[in-house]
């Protein structure tokens, strides 16, 4: 019997593996001699940084999907189901349908999902754009706003470490555009005592805020909302009246994950930082979002450790040691409107330092947006 690998999780860290593995590996997988099989329950593959668009109309969300059998190389097997148990000692995942996939490596890519209903009230009283239901209701709420206090509210841990940001400099730009600006109080709250978790982003941030008449409310940790009154009161004792709330709520891990006993009680697998193995093991591997990595949760992320993970799984099927080590890079396009953007990239060792914004780096993000269907495949 040849060597299994089982992919949980079919998103955009677990496909690049997939496929990297499968054209690295390509004859060993014709032969018979590599099984690999993907177990994820979307037939589609959805490109999430899209959705940023979405509220303002200005991408359609056919625009970002894709079937997932379309974006894998030939040869791997893609189970269209939910892992429903991970069972390290046996070597084994259990899927909801019942089937069992025995596994010589595991690759965890289960990702994170927005968990507006920790905090009582903002499932109901503010929309959240993170998902695609999300970010259609927004579109509708935008469109019919005449103007009022607008607050866009962040929780942590979330993925894509800038989007916050993004939109709230984003509303600002579209709001101008529409003539409503001076009709609306828009206002930012951040958990700690500054703009965002990477200080240089913070403070890159504050005279931006300044720039557009953007309320920052720092050390507010959202504890409820109140959907009828309309306000939101953070654990800080701070009140604050809205007309329209946006959230990025805090993230958890997928369920499998804490159901399985695989992660801490957020849902993240305990990783080794340069080798992306899971702790106290040899041959599961986690990628993306799924990690507990003291690293921003994205897209570029997960592209990143899967190059990684794909060439030291292809080593280590061939009996060699496997030798790349991750060193924390992340890189980030950042909208600053609706037509300027700058980028930040950083890793481990060394902080990310804004350049300023422009409309070529704007025209670039919009440029990956159309290229991302490269990204899964493992060719950009
Ligand atoms: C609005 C928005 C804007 C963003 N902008 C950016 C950006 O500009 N740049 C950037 O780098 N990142 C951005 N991101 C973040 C980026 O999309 C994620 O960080 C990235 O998708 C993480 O990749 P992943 O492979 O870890 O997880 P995902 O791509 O989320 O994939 C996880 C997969 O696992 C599957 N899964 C979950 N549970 C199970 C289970 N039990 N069994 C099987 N499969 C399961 C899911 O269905 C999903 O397909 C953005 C995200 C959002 C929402």
């Amino acid at each position: 019997m040849g060597k299994r690998v089982v992919v949980v999780g079919g998103g955009v860290g677990g496909t690049i593996v997939a496929n990297h593995l499968a054209r690295k590996l390509g004859r060993e997988l014709e032969l018979g001699d590599l099984e690999i099989t993907m177990i994820s329950p979307d037939a589609q593959h959805f490109y999430q940084p899209g959705l940023l668009y979405v509220m303002f109309d200005l991408t359609r969300p056919e625009e970002l999907s894709r079937s997932q059998a379309s974006l894998l190389e030939p040869g791997i097997r893609l189970v269209q189901d939910w892992a429903d148990h991970i069972d390290k000692d046996k070597g084994e995942v259990r899927t909801r349908a019942g089937q069992t996939f025995p596994y010589d490596f595991l690759l965890l890519a289960t990702g994170s999902r927005p968990s507006p209903q920790l905090i009582p009230g903002l499932a109901e009283g503010g929309h959240l754009f993170y998902t695609l239901d999300g970010a259609l209701k927004l579109r509708e709420a935008l469109f019919n706003f005449q103007g009022g206090k607008v607050v866009v509210t962040v929780g942590v841990p979330h993925k894509c470490p800038v989007a916050p940001l993004e939109v709230t400099f984003m509303l600002d730009a579209w709001f101008r555009q529409r003539g409503l600006r001076d009709k609306v109080e828009l206002t930012y709250t951040y958990p700690i005592g500054r703009l965002h978790a990477l200080e240089p982003v913070a403070n890159w941030a504050v005279p931006q805020f300044a720039a557009r008449d953007i309320h920052g409310e720092t050390f507010f940790n959202l504890k409820e909302v109140d959907a009828k009154a309309r306000q939101l009161t953070s654990i800080e004792g701070t009140t604050l009246p809205y007309d329209l709330l946006i959230s990025v709520p805090p993230h958890q891990g997928a369920q499998v994950i804490i159901d399985s006993g695989v992660g801490d009680k957020g849902g993240w697998v305990p990783t080794g930082k340069h080798t992306l193995l899971m702790e106290g093991t040899d041959n599961v591997f986690v990628v993306g979002d799924t990690t507990n990595l003291p690293i921003s949760k994205a897209g570029s992320t997960a592209h990143f450790e899967a190059d990684v993970i794909a060439d030291n799984l292809a080593s280590r099927l061939q009996g060699y040691p496997g030798g790349r080590s991750y060193d924390g890079k992340v890189f980030c396009f950042v909208e600053t409107g609706l037509e300027q953007a700058t980028y930040v990239w950083f890793n481990f060792e060394t902080p990310p330092n804004p350049v300023p914004p422009s409309q070529a780096i704007h025209w670039f993000k919009l440029a990956y947006n159309k290229a991302y269907w490269l990204t899964p495949k493992g060719v950009l």
